[in-house]
């Protein structure tokens, strides 16, 4: 069993099996996860699998921004094919204030290439039809909202592949898992 290395992730739910891949991608292949039980054991595999790009700063945007893409490619591949369908989704707006606040988010979200929408609540309505629209002002739609299966994708970042870049971690004995350099 290894002894060493240069970082050791614990846990195989979203959050070690991303570092993992994140890790692998740029190079750094001496890197163990440590999971006490399976892969998506946790609280990862019963997640609601919603995926979006609101955000209220920058880093979050771009930081669901990157998932977006991440994701899309994972969807594409051929050998490993994810569950991922973007159906856009909206966040309502009943106050002023609420307008106010989502208008300032997608113009500063425009800025980095991200395009929201703001739309009337009879837009709202028509794109969401079983949707009740009394008292909606309106609403910040995103044409990327979607879904995605979390367990599917936590495997992709941390079981081992064929063909993977570097990022397939087998089980070692005692449930530690490494990349394949
Ligand atoms: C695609 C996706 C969509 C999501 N959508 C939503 C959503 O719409 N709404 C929402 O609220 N949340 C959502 N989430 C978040 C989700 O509900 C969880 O909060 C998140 O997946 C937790 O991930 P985690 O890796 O932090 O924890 P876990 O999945 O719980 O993973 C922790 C792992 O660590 C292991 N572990 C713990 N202690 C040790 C130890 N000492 N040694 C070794 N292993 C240990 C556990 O066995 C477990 O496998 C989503 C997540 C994903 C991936």
């Amino acid at each position: 069993m290894k002894t060493y290395a240069r970082v050791v992730v614990i846990g195989g739910g979203i959050a070690g099996c991303s570092t993992l891949y994140h890790l692998t991608e740029q190079g750094w292949h001496d890197v163990v996860l440590v999971e006490r039980d399976e892969l998506t054991s946790g609280s990862t595999w019963h997640a609601a699998a919603q995926v979006t790009q609101f955000g209220t700063n920058q880093t979050m945007v771009a930081l669901k921004k990157h998932s977006i893409n991440l994701y899309r490619q994972l969807a594409a591949d051929e050998e490993f094919p994810i569950d991922y369908h973007i159906t856009g989704g909206m966040r309502l707006a009943h106050t002023q204030d609420q307008v106010d606040t989502y208008k300032y988010f997608i113009g500063m979200a425009k800025g980095m290439n991200v395009d929201f929408e703001y739309i009337d609540a009879h837009e709202a309505g028509r794109r969401h039809p079983l949707m009740k629209t009394d008292g909606l002002l309106g609403a910040w739609w995103d044409p990327l909202d979607g879904d995605i299966d979390p367990a599917q994708l936590t495997f992709f970042a941390g079981a081992p592949r064929p063909k993977g870049r570097g990022r397939g971690i087998p089980l070692q004995p005692g449930g530690g898992h490494h990349p394949q350099g």
